[in-house]
């Protein structure tokens, strides 16, 4: 077995628990908890993270879950007792192009030099689910007594709204030529009761997908291993529920750099959502599998 192969297989064995959670809600203290774990086992001599999120409100337990699980135990101090990720927290959770290049830069630490580090690249839309009624009712938060639209960035690309923000949301629905906006106000092929979940699901898919892109064209200053996460927090009157979309690895250890991707495909008409007691898993029949170029 040639060294490059061993490199793969310990990577895809550090990387295995994390994978047996992509559709499956779990606490959000968990999924960090995993994502931790994963880090520990790859071994790396510095680990760096951004971390994408929507500002919403809602969105800051998924952000602590982090910041406590990972952030805290596994980067580098800025200061005494104080660890930070790359933070990207707007309206919607848009990955801004070349925004890898600088924290990549920011975590090429002395290190790193002789090893590699670990860069995590963490993606979070949202999506509520009320229960405050009979049954519950997915993009909706009783928000402060009132109904409240959550993630209300993507209700307004849903509904057709105009800002800056949401042009840059619907481009990167709209983008190698498949219109998957078009397909969530479908209602033949996304069920409208779905559809605020599905919009999330389909977002921060593509939202990573642009990272990886960046990651694509973006020489590292120190050997560098990018774990990609497209996540959806579902937020929650209890404590929040996570789902793993997907799971990006792209390897620029060597010369050249290896891309490869398992998890929910980007058509968001074939997501399978379904509710097993409180919790949601989401199936795609077209999941890539292992191995899958973006
Ligand atoms: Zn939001």
């Amino acid at each position: 077995m040639s060294s490059e192969s061993e490199t793969r297989g310990e990577r895809l064995a550090a990387l295995e628990r994390l994978r047996q959670l992509i559709g499956i809600e779990r606490p959000v203290d968990e999924v960090s908890r995993e994502i931790w774990s994963a880090a520990l086992r790859l071994g790396a001599a510095e680990v760096g993270a951004i971390h994408v999120a929507c500002s919403d409100e809602s969105e800051l337990e998924c952000e602590q879950a982090f910041q406590t699980e990972v952030v805290q135990r596994l980067l580098p101090r800025m200061k005494s007792a104080h660890q930070a990720p790359f933070r990207l927290f707007n309206p919607g959770a848009r990955y801004e192009r070349g925004s890898v290049a600088i924290a990549e830069g920011h975590f090429a630490t002395p290190a790193t030099a002789g090893g590699f580090k670990l860069l995590l690249v963490k993606v979070n839309a949202h999506v509520a689910a009320d229960w405050t009624g009979a049954s519950a009712v997915l993009g909706r938060l009783n928000r402060y007594g009132r109904d409240s639209a959550c993630c209300g960035a993507l209700a307004a690309l849903l509904a057709g709204g105009r800002a800056p923000f949401l042009d840059d949301l619907r481009e990167v629905l709209e983008s190698d030529g498949k219109d998957r906006l078009a397909a969530l106000l479908d209602p033949a092929r996304v069920d409208p009761r779905r559809r605020a979940f599905c919009a999330a699901l389909v977002s921060a898919r593509m939202q990573a997908r642009r990272a990886v892109l960046d990651i694509q064209s973006h020489r590292p200053k120190s050997p560098t291993l990018y774990i990609v996460l497209p996540c959806v927090t579902i937020n929650r009157e209890s404590r929040d529920g996570e789902i793993l979309c997907g799971l990006y690895t792209a390897d620029h250890r060597g010369d050249e750099l290896a891309v490869e991707y398992v998890g929910l495909g980007d058509d968001p008409s074939a997501y399978e959502v379904r509710r097993e007691l409180e919790r949601y898993a989401v199936e795609d029949p077209g999941t890539s599998p292992p191995g899958t170029a973006p």
